[in-house]
């Protein structure tokens, strides 16, 4: 008789199980929750689909902060390289951008997700929608289905049902509490590349917020970045901030408070500022001396004095010292809902070398569920598909021991 094995949640991970498995002769079933696949992934798919990144391995398979070790034999097993082949088999052929990310030369995910599917469908592969995991049976997994309830009783199953971040898209996280009552460890979800709180004053929100900062340069505890951000009407938005919100976020837990230093004037030294502030004619007004002095002017001279209102009464080597190394204090990471992923998850002492469960034999877990972290730059999908991967792996060594 073939195993029956049930995928839960049709997210990257999921997907790349269900190719897996039904590759290898088993029967399998992927049971989503929502009334369409892969809508995060379509969702990435709206600013590119940075689908993974470019620089060697070695650099690659450390930006997963402590879980890198863990990810590793995965990532060895299903690198960058393989990504972009993996993909081009499918119709969708990348290239590598300027910064070294990956991304599909049609720039959008719609036409993979399809080849994909269909690839699914040709190996066999019975796809359902409109079936969510409510938990679990005596012997198995119960859904709810258009049909009604649904106990299903495979040989394997694998959850794949993503982290906490746009809930709204099918990852919302239910599944938490069903497995930490089974024994399985969970860290708690926590946004992840998101944005953060600002106790902005209501004059410099109305008038800034969407406002970019260009050609900045920022630094916290994961290191030193340039590039641009946003001020939104909360706070602070945008690829710069999340290079460094898991710093930010840690910081915050550990310490209570945390800072985001900003270099306004990353192109000139610090004693150029203030020789050139120093020189500026005293009577002219602050904005005039930070214009000409600094070449400051427009949102980066009012951040400036919105976060140091008295900076027109300090000395030109003061302010030009602020201007290199201004603190943003970030009073809270933005809601889990608005982040682009999530950290936390399964912990990994509880999963054994082939994405088993160890508190329940013969339910696998891959993705974003897992207890993991990484940057934009394409480390998410990768890991989710390779960890796809992994686990199918490791279902079918446990079906078929050796
Ligand atoms: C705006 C945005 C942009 C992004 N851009 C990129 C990018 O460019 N590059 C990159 O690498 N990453 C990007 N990501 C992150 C990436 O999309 C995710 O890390 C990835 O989709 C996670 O894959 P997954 O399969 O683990 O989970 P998901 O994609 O979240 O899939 C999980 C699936 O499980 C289903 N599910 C959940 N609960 C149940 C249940 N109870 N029963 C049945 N089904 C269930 C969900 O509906 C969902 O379809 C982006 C994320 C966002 C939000």
């Amino acid at each position: 008789m073939t195993k029956q094995i049930a995928i839960i949640g049709g997210g990257p991970a999921g997907l790349m199980a269900a190719e897996v498995l039904s590759a290898a002769g088993l029967a399998v079933t992927v049971y989503e929750a929502m009334p369409t696949f892969g809508r995060k992934f379509l969702l990435a798919g709206k600013s590119g689909l940075n689908i993974t990144h470019s620089e060697d391995f070695s650099k690659f398979a450390v930006r997963f902060g402590r879980a890198s070790a863990r990810l590793r034999p995965a990532l060895e097993a299903f690198t960058p390289d393989d990504v972009r082949d993996w993909a081009a088999g499918l119709g969708t052929e990348t290239f590598v951008g300027t910064s070294g990310r990956v991304f599909p030369k049609v720039m959008k995910a719609s036409p993979l997700l399809r080849a994909w599917l269909r690839r699914l469908e040709v190996q066999g592969v019975t796809l359902r929608t409109r079936h969510r995991w409510v938990g679990f049976a005596e012997t198995g997994y119960r859904f709810e289905t258009p049909e009604g309830p649904v106990t299903v009783e495979p040989d394997a199953a694998l959850a794949a049902l993503g982290g906490a971040s746009w809930p709204r898209l099918g990852s919302d996280a239910a599944w938490v509490p069903w497995l930490r009552e089974k024994g399985v460890e969970v860290a708690d979800l926590q946004p992840a590349n998101c944005g953060f709180d600002v106790a902005w004053s209501e004059a410099f929100c109305e008038r800034f917020a969407g406002e970019p900062l260009k050609s900045v340069s920022t630094t916290s505890d994961a290191g030193t970045f340039q590039g641009e951000f946003v001020i939104s009407k909360h706070g602070i938005e945008g690829s710069l901030v999340y290079a460094h919100s898991a710093a930010l976020r840690d910081r915050l837990f550990d310490q209570g408070q945390a800072a985001l230093t900003i270099d306004l004037a990353p192109g000139r030294t610090l004693e150029r500022l203030a020789r050139d502030l120093a020189r500026q004619d005293t009577k002219a007004s602050f904005s005039n001396r930070l214009r000409k002095g600094a070449g400051l002017e427009g949102v980066k001279a009012a951040l400036l004095r919105e976060l140091l209102p008295d900076a027109n009464r300090m000395a030109p080597e003061e302010v030009a010292r602020l201007i290199k190394a201004l603190p943003i204090p970030v009073v809270r990471p933005r809601p889990i809902a608005e982040a682009i992923s999530s950290a936390g998850g399964v912990a990994w002492d509880d999963l054994d070398e082939n994405y088993m469960l160890k508190p329940l034999p013969g339910l696998f877990a891959a993705g974003e569920m897992l207890d993991w972290e990484a940057p934009t730059g394409g480390y998410l999908l990768t890991a989710c598909l390779a960890t796809g991967r992994a686990a199918a792996r490791g279902i079918e060594a446990w079906l078929h021991p050796r």
